[in-house]
């Protein structure tokens, strides 16, 4: 596909970034390879805005993946950070930050009894999961195909059609021993469930779940799907691992808990909790985490866990997330989805908005999608059209139709003002495009 705009400084960071770098990113979605083109060098956000090294500005519609939830360089979680930064930046001893984001975290999500904090999303599963091993005694992990929990070597593992596939390993790197040990099912689907437990009787240790999905795009939970999980879970000595690494502070002050109240053994959580910084967490029942060096035999550490900087920033954002933030990002939400929905309405294109709380994406499809094979079935080639029409406009987008956008609270009229003049074309292009 040709592109009527170019990003001249870009490309040439990108020219040079990918002689030092692997494909020229530190995290491949950056690289723009599921949408073509050159993917934009940010060099400073404000609010719902980024502006590239093109000096181009862009409503944000990524929000870094979900943390800027307060939009960029809130200006308390910014004096926050510098007045950590001032006492120093780390002490790889415990602090006073870290016990008081722990509380919070206690404080907001009520199955957690205690919890762990960690650096990274991937480090919050990986954990959660070695200590369900470590609790259960048990070795094999049940997740959904489609549902991303970082890259964990034991859960890069996809399924083939069909149910309670043994894992197969989704990339080079990853042992057949590794993966071997994941089984992963359709999501939403109970009764596959139901038979990877009749099929390996005692030797499930946990099933881990996206609290609600947003890497496949959004497909939210089934009704009593998650509920069903928590009591198979139960009826058969297994932990019920709920992943809220996205959607954690995010969809409700208690994240997805407080949107569907099951109950989970164990959470995971990163994002919204570092206020852009590097910090994540898992936690949940104070018996389980009880296994966790060094109160107990499982061991997990960090050199830079709970640091004070990432731990300033995140209680920052927190703080600042009471009722009327969670109100307007869900107003600003429930605007754009109908605004898009709107546009593609009008230019007769086929779509689905799926909405989680204030998660949402766009399939370009008018079936139901319950699945990553649902998912999977829509018009990427007109995600793509739309994806670059917008950009052109001012508009960044995730560069992938398998993607969550995201708001923020600073997403005001005039930021969503921007996104409506970008769509009516947008939506043509999408409805012009070919496959
Ligand atoms: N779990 C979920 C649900 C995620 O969406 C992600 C990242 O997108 C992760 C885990 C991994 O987090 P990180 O990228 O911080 O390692």
């Amino acid at each position: 596909m040709a592109y009527s705009y170019e990003a001249p400084v870009s490309q040439s960071l990108f020219d040079r970034a990918s002689v030092v770098t692997p494909g020229g990113v530190n995290s491949p979605v950056r690289a723009f390879r599921a949408v073509g083109g050159t993917p934009r060098f940010m060099v400073s956000g404000t609010g719902p805005y980024l502006t590239d090294a093109d000096g181009r500005e862009y409503v944000d519609l990524v929000c870094s993946w979900g943390p800027m939830i307060l939009g960029h360089s809130h200006p308390e979680v910014i004096a926050a950070v510098q007045e950590a930064v001032s006492r120093g930046t780390s002490f790889g001893t415990p602090g006073e930050g870290e016990v008081a984001l722990a509380e919070e975290i206690v404080a907001r999500i009520e199955p957690v009894e205690q919890v762990r904090l960690v650096s990274s999303g991937t480090e919050a599963t990986m954990s959660a999961i070695r200590l369900a091993r470590g609790f259960t005694g048990r070795a094999k992990v049940v997740k959904f195909a489609g549902c991303y929990h970082g890259h964990v070597d034991a859960l890069l593992a996809a399924a083939g059609s069909g149910l309670a596939t043994f894992g197969l390993p989704d990339t080079p790197g990853v042992t057949g021993a590794t993966a071997g040990d994941t089984v992963v099912l359709p999501y939403n689907d109970l009764d596959a469930v139901r038979a990877a437990f009749a099929a390996h009787p005692g030797e499930i240790a946990c099933v881990i779940t996206e609290a609600s999905p947003g890497n496949m795009g959004v497909v939210p939970p089934a009704d009593g799907f998650n509920a069903g999980l928590k009591e198979l879970c139960a009826a058969n000595g297994a932990l019920y691992i709920s992943d809220e690494v996205m959607t954690g502070f995010r969809t409700s002050k208690a994240g997805w808990y407080g949107v569907d109240g099951v109950r989970p053994d164990l959470m995971t959580f990163g994002k919204v909790m570092g206020g852009g910084f590097p910090a994540a967490a898992f936690g949940g029942r104070g018996d389980v985490m009880a296994h966790l060096a060094p109160a107990g035999p499982v061991y997990q550490a960090g050199t830079l866990s709970g640091n004070p900087v990432a731990t300033a920033a995140g209680l920052a954002q927190l703080r600042l997330l009471d009722d009327a933030a969670y109100a307007k990002i869900d107003a600003v939400s429930a605007e754009l989805r109908s605004l898009v929905g709107d546009a593609l309405t009008k230019e007769g294109v086929a779509h689905t908005v799926s909405a989680a709380s204030n998660m949402f994406s766009v399939f370009f499809t008018d079936e139901p999608v319950r699945d990553y094979e649902d998912a999977k079935k829509q018009d990427v080639f007109r995600f793509t059209a739309f994806f670059h029409a917008m950009l052109e406009r001012g508009v960044y987008l995730p560069p992938s139709a398998f993607e969550s956008w995201f708001v923020s609270t600073a997403h005001d009229e005039r930021a969503v003002e921007r996104i409506a003049a970008a769509l009516p074309a947008a939506a043509r292009a999408a409805a012009e495009a070919t496959a």
